[in-house]
């Protein structure tokens, strides 16, 4: 999987995507990060990426020529074969889940445009992004936090990216865990979001102790405890 990231703060995901899984993921080329500086697609002298808006208003917006560039570079190094999808970032865009990630996660090459400003150039969502997604109910001051969170949820789908692959089977929002064991829990439905209460050592701190069913080593009570006590 390749994401092409294009941003005008290109040094903000340097930390992040160095560090932990995401670092190993890189090395062992399971997965790709190209961060592309949307001033290098500017043609004029102070490198501007912004104006301001027709018919007036508060202020800038991104024009659409330096992310056609962009966008243009970027595709023909991707060949026809290769299953591409441009996204653009936008807090009036479609609500990010977790199904969008596994969606999302069959593609090879992500193209991630991150707005700043007011805004983006409308005609960027109308002609040139294939979706516009929104990480959430707020407004950001700017894209490069939804990439990351793009980035991280899809690479952690990706074969081989974590350690240990039932870690997938057992998390919020997956389904799996549903399929492989039969039903149990309250009136005898499985939920598809299923986030349970985990305990590690010590077993007592403080006064505060783990739930004593998690330390009998009763699988299939220990499971129920669990379908009871997911949310
Ligand atoms: N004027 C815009 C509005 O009212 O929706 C807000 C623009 S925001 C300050 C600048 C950029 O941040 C957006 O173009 C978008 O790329 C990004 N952004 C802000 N909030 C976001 C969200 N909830 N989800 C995804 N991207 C967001």
């Amino acid at each position: 999987m390749k994401f092409n990231v294009i941003t005008i703060f290109p040094q903000i995901f340097s930390s992040y995507f160095n560090e932990s899984i995401l670092k190993r993921a890189q090395k062992n080329k399971l997965i790709e990060i190209n961060v592309h500086n949307l001033r290098d697609y500017t043609t004029d002298k102070h490198k501007t990426v912004d104006d301001t808006p027709y018919g007036g208003g508060a202020g800038m917006v991104m024009k659409i020529e330096p992310i056609y560039k962009a966008v243009e570079s970027i595709k023909p190094k991707v060949k026809k074969s290769i299953k591409s999808r441009i996204i653009l970032f936008s807090a009036k865009g479609k609500k990010y889940t977790q199904s969008d990630a596994k969606r999302l996660s069959k593609y090879d090459n992500l193209i991630l445009i991150c707005g700043r400003y007011e805004g983006v150039d409308e005609r960027v969502a109308e002609h040139l992004a294939d979706e516009e997604i929104s990480i959430g109910d707020y407004v950001l001051t700017g894209g490069e936090i939804p990439a990351m969170i793009l980035i991280d949820s899809i690479s952690r789908l990706i074969p081989g990216v974590l350690g240990n692959a039932d870690s997938l089977k057992e998390e919020s929002f997956n389904s799996l865990k549903a399929k492989s064991h039969p039903p149990v829990g309250k009136a005898g439905k499985l939920k598809a979001k299923l986030e349970y209460p985990q305990y590690t050592k010590p077993e007592i701190f403080l006064d505060w102790k783990v739930p004593k069913i998690l330390l009998s080593g009763n699988h299939s009570e220990i499971e129920k405890w669990r379908e009871n006590n997911a949310n």
